[in-house]
């Protein structure tokens, strides 16, 4: 297995790798698809887009990444379509290795889009008890959807400030694999729908806002909310008399 060094370094947005395996592309359209033996590409998941980024050698050649994926415990990054994919069994240049290389830019205001999600889910958990059933995001917006009742166009405004308010404490954001067992006896992991993970997962992956917010998760965020600037709630739809959803956009400028 390939070393994912997305889950374990969300800040890792270059590495060296060497090829392990080409596939031609599934569908007129779609880009080859190659494995390295390390990678620091997101697959996508959790509400969270894969990556996108570039593939290089070190004798000048370059292909971009449209995508990454995961199959199994595998990530696969997806080359754009119609170009010539890196041949099977390739060195990858003079040095033998090949450079894969994040757009940076769009994965660190994913990773601030990210955590500030999770700070509103936080939120509106403590003030309000309600529990998150989904959300969604691109590069600086999102949305989460909740079972919550009560919410209105009124409260926007509070909500808006209380997540703020929180960001702008600069709490620490942690991320912590346990056991599964251990997870389990949670409370705080209950409620964010653990359950529904599969049976066969022995560890349980966490990111905890320290003081505001854990949850069980595969995605890549910031270290500390400050991070993340502030927030500005854009809307509010009901889907339903209990299913409400939050839209959100990070307000600050990106502070790479
Ligand atoms: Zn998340």
């Amino acid at each position: 297995m390939s070393d994912n060094v997305c889950y374990v370094d969300a800040y890792a947005r270059t590495i060296e790798a060497r090829l392990r395996a080409v596939e031609p592309p599934a569908a007129a359209g779609k880009g080859a698809l190659v494995l390295l033996d390390r990678t620091v590409f997101y697959p996508g998941g959790g509400g969270q887009p894969a990556d996108r980024g570039t593939l290089r050698t070190s004798d000048g050649r370059s292909w971009q990444v449209v995508a990454a994926r995961r199959q199994g415990d595998e990530i696969w990054h997806e080359l754009e379509a119609g170009i010539d994919p890196p041949a099977p069994g390739e060195a990858g240049g003079p040095a033998g290795v090949f450079t894969a290389d994040l757009d940076w830019e769009r994965r660190h205001r994913l990773m601030r889009t990210h955590t500030a999600l999770h700070a509103l889910c936080g939120v509106v958990w403590r003030d309000y008890g309600a529990l998150v059933t989904g959300g969604n995001m691109e590069p600086g917006a999102g949305r989460m959807d909740f079972e919550f009742e009560r919410m209105s166009g009124e409260l926007v405004g509070a909500i808006e400030s209380a997540v703020n308010e929180e960001l702008l404490r600069a709490r620490d954001v942690r991320v912590n694999v346990l056991p599964r067992e251990e997870a389990f006896a949670i409370p705080d992991l209950i409620r964010t729908k653990i359950k529904l993970l599969p049976e066969g997962i022995q560890e349980i992956r966490t990111i905890e806002i320290v003081g505001l917010d854990l949850q069980a998760d595969g995605g890549t965020h910031v270290a500390n909310t400050r991070e993340v600037g502030t927030i500005r709630v854009t809307g509010y739809e009901s889907k339903g008399r209990i299913n409400k959803r939050i839209r959100m956009e990070l307000v600050a400028p990106d502070s790479l």
